[in-house]
C-alpha cells in the first residue's frame, strides 16, 4: 500500500473521537514501515496494551479503527485463526474489539473479530513472518490470491463497523 503518514492516518479513524484520534499513540517509525508488503498498518500501543489500532486505505481513502483487546487470558492456550488473514496461531491471536462508528457506538455497539496479536497479517501471507510450526494449513491458493483475501476480510470487518 502507499505509505500514510502520521496526519492522514489521526484523520483517518473512524471510530473514536477526535481528540482521541490526536492522542492515540501512532508509530513514530512510520518511514521505515515495509509498506510495499502491508494491506493494512497494524499496532499496539506499548502504553495500553489492550488497546490496538489499524490504518488502511479502502477506494484510496485512509480508514483507520481503533480496537481493543478485553481479555489476553482467554487467548493463550488455545490454538485459533486469524478471521483476517487466516493464520492459525497457538497463542499468536486476539479477540479484538471496535466499537461501531457514530451513534451505534456511541451507545456501546461494537463488533470483534479474532485478529493475528501482533496485527502482522500481511506479512504472515507473505511468508516475511513465522507463526510457527504448522501454523498455516496447506492451501492451493496463490499468493495474490490470499492477499486478495485478506483485503477482502479487512474490508468486511471496516464495513461492519461503520455500517
Ligand atoms: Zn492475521
Amino acid at each position: 500500500m502507499r505509505p500514510l503518514t502520521e496526519q492522514e492516518i489521526r484523520t483517518a479513524f473512524v471510530n473514536c473521537t477526535k481528540g482521541e484520534s490526536k492522542r492515540l499513540s501512532v508509530p513514530r517509525d512510520l518511514a521505515e514501515r515495509p509498506w510495499d508488503d502491508l494491506d493494512f498498518l497494524g499496532w499496539r500501543d506499548p502504553q495500553a496494551p489492550h488497546r490496538a489500532y489499524l490504518a488502511t486505505e479502502l477506494d484510496g481513502r485512509p480508514v483507520a479503527l481503533a480496537l481493543r483487546c478485553p481479555s489476553p487470558a482467554s487467548w493463550q492456550t488455545r490454538l485459533s485463526m486469524c478471521s483476517i488473514c487466516v493464520t492459525t496461531h497457538s497463542g499468536g491471536v486476539s479477540l479484538m474489539v471496535a466499537a461501531k462508528a457514530g451513534k451505534a457506538g456511541q451507545q456501546g455497539n461494537s463488533v470483534g473479530a479474532y485478529i493475528c496479536s501482533d496485527l502482522a497479517c500481511p506479512l504472515y501471507v507473505r511468508g516475511k513472518k513465522e507463526a510457527g510450526v504448522g501454523a498455516r494449513p496447506h492451501e492451493s491458493l496463490t499468493l495474490e490470491e490470499k492477499i486478495q483475501r485478506t483485503v477482502a476480510n479487512l474490508a468486511a470487518f471496516i464495513a461492519k463497523v461503520t455500517s
